[in-house]
């Protein structure tokens, strides 16, 4: 289960859509308008890095969130000349300590700003996990070539102290999916939510040890994927902090999906790095190679026109299955065409969903025709192991 949201499609007018000059220094914009989930009203400051023709905006707030707002949803707009000045450390730290229940302390490190009301060993732990996948991030795709670098603000991390605490506060994004969702990335506030997986039943329910016996834990078969999925996740968030993947374009899901599982296997006992980067993903290629054995694959084009076997939970881990392969394969033996269409995205317009046959197009543009690569792919696949 994943939960990356992708929250392109709201009721903006999209076809009126007029992007904002470039180069225009931003005025501070002052809005009152209605919150679609609570009915409340809020005030919010930001720049509005979208203008639909209809009074529709798209505010990015100095906490790094991104606010879809619909023209009939505001109440009242005011600029004024303040610059806008993304928060710092100390700020995101209050903004949150502002916003959570009574009991939540801050643990700041180097990027991150990590919220927490378990214990704070647990805190330490994720936020050094964290900023070594950063670091390695970061330093494998400027090795292929990308232009990427550390996030303007530290990222925030919420952890909770359980399962039930996390899912009272999940469930306002996730809805009845939160039961199976262990952490998840949300693309509108910019942040990770997650609880403490070493308070989890299969761990024998309260193990809130040392950071030794954390990493003692968590090293542990069984938990393999519950870190993965974590790792996943914060992939995700770092992906799109630091310029490799833009927010609030249209980033196919097998691409966003594929590079999530390419990081997702961490290797909790080197201290340094992800000196595993660029490994088999083996629960993903396992059940890939399964697919393919049954004659179960799915077809390249599918894959590439639209999103529908990512977002259905019957076809969903066979599609991530089959887009680890592909992002595999393209990064390892396509890794400048890679980085040429991830660029490619980046520069796409704000809030415009792409048609089939331009995803398919762009793709082919990229990568060549499809029938061919797919050929290449089945063959070098066939010798993975
Ligand atoms: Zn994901």
């Amino acid at each position: 289960m994943d939960g990356y949201r992708n929250s392109l499609i709201f009721a903006l007018a999209l076809a009126q859509v007029a992007g904002l000059a470039p180069g225009r220094s931003w005025a501070l914009e002052q809005v009152t308008a209605v919150d679609p989930r609570t009915a409340d009203v809020v005030e919010l400051s930001g720049k509005a890095i979208l203008e639909a023709q209809d009074g529709g905006l798209v505010l990015a707030t100095p906490d790094g969130a991104l606010h879809k707002l619909p023209a009939s949803r505001i109440r009242s707009r005011q600029s004024d000349q303040q610059p806008f000045r993304p928060l710092n450390a100390e700020e995101l730290a209050a903004k949150l300590l502002g916003e959570l229940p009574p009991g939540f302390r801050v643990h700041r490190s180097k990027n991150y700003v990590v919220a927490y009301n378990t214990t704070r060993t647990y805190a330490e732990w994720t936020s050094s996990l964290l900023e070594r996948l950063q670091r390695a991030f970061i330093a494998y795709w400027r090795k292929q070539g990308c232009d990427v670098k550390p996030p303007a603000q530290p990222l925030m991390v919420l952890v909770f102290a359980d399962q039930a605490a996390y899912a009272d506060y999940a469930k306002k994004d996730l809805g009845s999916a939160v039961g199976n969702v262990i952490g998840y990335y949300n693309l509108d506030t910019n942040r990770i939510m997650m609880y403490d997986l070493t308070g989890m039943q299969a761990f024998g329910g309260g193990g809130r040890g040392s950071l030794h016996d954390i990493t003692q834990l968590l090293s542990r078969p069984e938990a393999e994927p519950l870190v993965a999925t974590i790792v996943h996740e914060a992939t995700h968030q770092i992906s799109f902090n630091c310029g490799l993947q833009k927010r609030l374009v249209a980033n196919p899901y097998w691409l966003s999906e594929g590079l999530a599982t390419y990081f997702e296997t961490p290797d909790l006992a080197s201290s340094r790095s992800w000196s595993g980067i660029g490994a088999v993903n083996y629960s993903r290629w396992d059940l890939f190679r399964h697919n393919y054995d049954q004659g179960k694959t799915i077809p390249l084009h599918r894959l590439v026109a639209d999103d529908k076997l990512f977002q259905t939970p019957e076809t969903a881990v066979d599609a991530y299955a089959q887009a680890w392969a592909w992002n595999y394969f393209l990064i390892r033996w396509k890794p400048n065409e890679y980085a040429a269409y991830l660029k490619s995205l980046a520069a796409k317009p704000l809030l415009v969903e792409d048609s089939a046959a331009t995803r398919v197009d762009d793709f082919r543009r990229h990568f060549g025709e499809l029938a061919e690569l797919e050929a290449e792919f089945y063959r070098r696949m066939a010798r993975v192991e």
